[in-house]
């Protein structure tokens, strides 16, 4: 004869990033609607890749789209003294002040 018994399991707890906070304005980065595709990405992934190991290490800024157009944008085209490069996801290239022929 069999006899059950109930046994709790151990539930597998991982972590998962629950929410992004702008690191310019505090505010919570959320989606505007299902469609709203807006991503900013501020990183650098600076080190070396080997075959077998990625060794880089990121730095990078959580940034929502308001602080990208009104902060951070505006200094980096200081910084450079050049505007951004507009590419559209279907389009490609929308402007050609920034692409230049090499002579040589
Ligand atoms: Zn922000």
């Amino acid at each position: 004869m069999m006899f059950k018994k109930t046994v709790e399991r151990v539930i597998e707890k991982h972590e998962e990033i629950s929410r992004t906070v702008c690191d310019f304005c505090n505010e919570d980065i959320t989606p505007n609607g299902a469609c709203d595709g807006n991503e900013v990405n501020i990183e650098a992934k600076l080190g070396d890749v080997y075959a077998d190991a990625d060794t880089r290490v990121v730095e990078l800024f959580d940034c929502c789209p308001g602080c990208w157009r009104k902060k951070v944008l505006p200094a980096l085209e200081t910084l450079s003294g050049r505007r951004c490069v507009l590419y559209h996801m279907m389009w490609g290239r929308l402007d050609s002040e920034t692409t230049k022929t090499e002579t040589t």
